[in-house]
């Protein structure tokens, strides 16, 4: 895995040479006359002062101290070169390999010399490599190569003028000369653009933190979560709201959406944003106003959804339990045969605030026996729990694409039965999260979001269903998720930090944890700096701590996730024994 910047690649031409850093220049000229080769008098390049060559001696001084291999590129030929080499080695350039393009097979923008670098210090990984150079041809030749490149303006100017014309200009025109330079290589795709070679130093600084970021971090969290490479991939390509082709993935990913928990009798309406979007419009249009709801809450969520209803204005009523416990049938039993005004039970499947399972079929199972539909907040439990919607005979629940479904945050969906989303036309009071209509553009409209539709995010959402499909569904998603959390729980146990849901009603999509005597705030950053971030605790009675088993993370990452809090509780114990 990429984790720091291990080589960085000059261009011998530009950097080093034409733009004067190398004096004397005209001991340049003569060393190349003597093989018979006349190096550019007609090249464009401003001289450099002696400041600006001693920055280039510093910038190699300090990326050196940090290990980092110095590569040159030329254009001269080899032989030109062996006699210019003893000259820069002399003035304090020596590079650690130089190549010149009569070497390889290819020249630019083929990222054959760059290649041959790598491999001469071992570098498997291109994004461990930086080409530093002042033409858009070394940019684009280190793109193809894949490494990251670096244009520098420094005293340059438009290739093409005479060092006789360069003087000339006045200090607008060099100005304007160099903000164009800045817009090719911006075309060109330059990763960074620097004014002055001292700005390198930074740049790989900045370079490194990227490469740590995205290399070490995993996330134990319920979403969003730790995602696959290859969702994040995809996307990468841009796409137009209308396009027949971008319509036609939307139309599949209904499709699959509603093929993982039911069939054709029920429609998938997609809405961007986070999941409670999904969870207001399916509590707001899918039930009147003169249907009384029967809320079942054990947990934050549950009451967000009372917020929701709150707002709406609805008729609504609660049946509030323990948040370390499951919603209990029995209760629901009683209040449904006390209340026959009820038409709707709302809960959440699994209740992410503690990670307790809610028992979904037994609820469904009652409501259907007293008549009533059934809403359900399953957005932690989807495609990772099995629910046979027509088989409960569930009128719709809700889901967002960064859960277990492992896509990336911003796209929420209801799976609603059909019936229910053409009856429900006009009764929405928010026309942005109006499910109808949202059903209409999507399915009449042959996948047509009303409004700009999150494209990146939804293709994102294709590769995520692939990759799930990939993987072997939800079958083989369970039982990684019930990996990830035997041995977190196992692990922890030893250490004496212990869940606070008893094992039946625990789900296997995150566990809430006894923080004990720990301080969250520290241990957050000892795990952080191991590579984890864990999540803290949502109860108001007990400090507590969450980690989340979902995600492109598996049995590997919680063992040393286990290992990792073993040495922090270590060293805590040894400083508080030691006076
Ligand atoms: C994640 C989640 C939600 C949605 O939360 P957002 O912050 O809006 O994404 C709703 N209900 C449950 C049970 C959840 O786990």
């Amino acid at each position: 895995m990429a984790k720091s910047i291990k080589a960085v690649i000059f261009d011998w031409a530009g950097i080093t040479v034409d733009s004067g850093c190398f004096a004397p220049v005209q001991g340049l000229a003569e060393a190349s006359q003597g093989v018979g080769i006349t190096i550019g008098h007609d090249r464009a390049w401003q001289p450099m002062d002696l400041a600006s060559l001693d920055h280039v001696r510093n910038t190699v001084a300090r990326l050196r101290e940090q290990g980092i291999k110095i590569g040159v590129t030329s254009d001269d030929k080899a032989a030109v070169m062996e006699r210019l080499l003893p000259r820069a080695r002399a003035w304090g350039f020596s590079p650690d390999f130089l190549i010149s393009s009569d070497q390889v097979s290819q020249g630019r923008p083929s990222p054959c010399i760059i290649w041959e670098k790598l491999m001469h210090f071992g570098i498997q990984n291109p994004r461990e490599a930086v080409e530093v150079g002042n033409t858009t041809a070394a940019i684009i030749e280190g793109k193809n190569a894949g490494c990251w490149t670096v244009g520098v303006l420094m005293g340059f100017t438009e290739p093409g003028l005479t060092r006789a014309e360069v003087a000339a200009l006045s200090g607008s025109e060099f100005q304007e000369s160099r903000a164009a330079i800045r817009a090719r290589f911006y075309r060109a795709g330059a990763d960074y653009i620097i004014d002055d070679m001292d700005e390198l130093v930074g740049v790989v600084a900045d370079i490194n933190r990227k490469l740590r970021q995205s290399a070490v971090h995993k996330l134990l969290t319920p979403g969003p979560l730790t995602t696959r490479h290859a969702v994040k991939q995809a996307m990468l390509t841009d796409h137009c709201t209308w396009d027949d082709e971008y319509k036609a993935i939307t139309r599949s990913v209904l499709d699959d959406l509603t093929g993982l928990a039911a069939n054709d009798d029920y429609a998938t309406v997609l809405l961007p944003g986070s999941g409670t979007y999904a969870v207001e419009a399916m509590i707001n249009c899918l039930t009147s106003w003169d249907e009384k709801i029967l809320f079942l809450v054990n947990g934050a969520y549950g009451r967000r959804m009372l917020t929701i209803a709150a707002n709406a204005g609805k008729q609504y009523e609660q049946l509030a339990f323990d948040a370390t416990r499951p919603v209990d049938p029995e209760a629901l039993e009683r209040k449904l045969s006390e209340d026959p005004g009820i038409g709707t039970v709302v809960f959440v499947h699994c209740e992410t605030t503690t990670g307790v399972i809610n028992p979904l079929e037994e609820l469904t199972r009652l409501a259907k026996a007293h008549g009533k539909k059934v809403l359900v907040d399953a957005m932690s439990s989807f495609a990772a729990y099995e629910i046979d919607m027509p088989g409960l005979d569930i009128d719709a629940l809700a889901s967002s694409a960064n859960k277990c479904i492992e896509g990336l945050p911003g796209l929420a969906f209801v799976i609603a039965k059909r019936t229910l989303l053409e009856e429900c036309r006009g009764r929405s009071l928010s026309h942005s999260l109006d499910l109808h209509d949202q059903y209409r553009g999507l399915y009449a409209g042959g996948g047509k979001f009303r409004f700009t539709s999150p494209t990146n995010i939804l293709l994102a959402l294709r590769q995520a269903l692939d990759e799930y499909e990939k993987e072997g569904g939800l079958a083989a998603r369970r039982q990684r998720y019930r990996e990830n959390q035997q041995i977190i729980v196992w692990g922890l146990e030893e250490l004496g930090i212990r869940p606070i849901v008893a094992a039946p009603h625990r789900s296997y999509i995150i566990t809430t944890f006894a923080l004990g005597d720990l301080d969250f705030a520290e241990l957050y950053a000892a795990l952080k700096a191991g590579g984890f971030i864990i999540y803290p605790g949502k109860l108001t009675a007990l400090p507590t701590f969450r980690l989340g088993h979902i995600g492109d993370v598996y049995p590997d990452d919680m063992q040393a996730l286990v290992d990792l809090l073993t040495e922090y509780l270590r060293m805590r114990r040894n400083r508080a024994e030691t006076p």
